[in-house]
Order: structure tokens, then C-alpha cells, then sequence
């Protein structure tokens, strides 16, 4: 009878429960269906209503994600067309918000912000990683569950504050 070895067809199917499995892990970051087009740097710029904390939280942030990958360098330009600030609110519920236009395919404008509901008095960890959040969303990032920055909870960013290797890899396969 012709056939392929048990032996063999266990090993067949171990491979593939590897391979699948290693896959799932690959792919476990999303994407808003934006991104930034402009070759390697993406210009922000300071908001008018930034509070001091804000400041050193996306500055923070901004570093921690030039030395997280190549793809894209934030860098600061007083005529760009991307911004980071503070708002407040009180009910809306969220530690900051991105927003960007189109919603789709390249990004011509952009705004990350923070809540200072939130963060008045903020933690130098805490405020880092909601910074971090919001600009991976400028780049492109969406929302995970995994224990990664993209991570929409609001505990997580007591633990995570910096790009983590899932982070890096939904930058480094999106540019
Ligand atoms: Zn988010």
C-alpha cells in the first residue's frame, strides 16, 4: 500500500502546527489603513494648549520610537502638518486620541493629544507609554489585545511604555 509513514505524517504535522503557529504570532498587530508616505521622517510639530507634562511624555515617547526601528523618524518642524497637544475631558473616557486625514492611505495631516484630565500631575511611565500609543497610531498602527503598547487598555501602560518587539514589527512590515 502506498503511503506516507506515520512516523513521517506526524512530523509533516508538527512542521505545520509550527509554522501556523509562528505565523499567528507575526500577525498579531493591526493597521488603521493610513500611513505616513513621506520618506523616513514624519514632521510634528508643538500644539498651543501642550501642557509641560505632555511635553516630556511625547518627547520621551518620540525617542523611544526613533530607537525602536529605521522605517519612519519623528522630527520637530514648526510648519508640519503633524502636532502633538494636550485637550481636556472629563467624560469622554480616553487617556488621548489620534486623528488623521485621509482616513485612509497617506496621512497628509495628523494630531496625537493627551488627555490632561488624566495626566495633570503624570507619571513619567504611565504618560510615556499613552504618548507612545497615540504616535504609533500616527504611523499607522491599530488597536491589539496583546500586553503591547498598541494595547488600548488603560493599565497597561503602568507595565508597557516603549515599542514592544510586536509594535516594531507592525512599523517595520507596513513601511
Ligand atoms: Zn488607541
Amino acid at each position: 500500500m502506498n503511503g506516507i509513514p506515520s512516523k513521517m505524517m506526524f512530523t509533516l504535522l508538527f512542521a505545520l502546527v509550527m509554522v501556523f503557529g509562528v505565523v499567528a504570532e507575526v500577525y498579531a498587530y493591526g493597521w488603521t489603513g493610513a500611513k505616513q508616505c513621506h520618506y523616513y521622517y514624519v514632521k510634528f510639530r508643538w500644539g498651543g494648549n501642550i501642557s509641560n507634562n505632555h511635553k516630556t511624555n511625547f518627547s520621551a515617547a518620540l525617542k523611544n520610537w526613533n530607537n525602536a526601528q529605521n522605517k519612519r523618524h519623528f522630527v520637530g518642524d514648526n510648519n508640519a502638518s503633524g502636532v502633538l497637544d494636550s485637550y481636556y475631558s472629563s467624560t469622554q473616557g480616553y487617556y488621548g486620541t489620534t486623528t488623521w486625514t485621509p482616513a485612509t492611505g497617506c496621512i497628509d495631516a495628523w494630531a496625537s493629544k493627551m488627555n490632561k484630565y488624566y495626566y495633570a500631575t503624570s507619571d513619567p511611565f504611565s504618560g510615556q507609554g499613552v504618548g507612545g500609543h497615540e504616535l504609533g497610531h500616527a504611523l499607522g498602527l491599530g488597536h491589539t489585545n496583546y500586553w503591547v503598547l498598541m494595547n488600548p487598555g488603560r493599565e497597561i501602560y503602568n507595565d508597557v511604555w516603549t515599542p514592544q518587539p510586536d509594535d516594531i514589527k507592525g512599523v517595520n512590515n507596513l513601511y
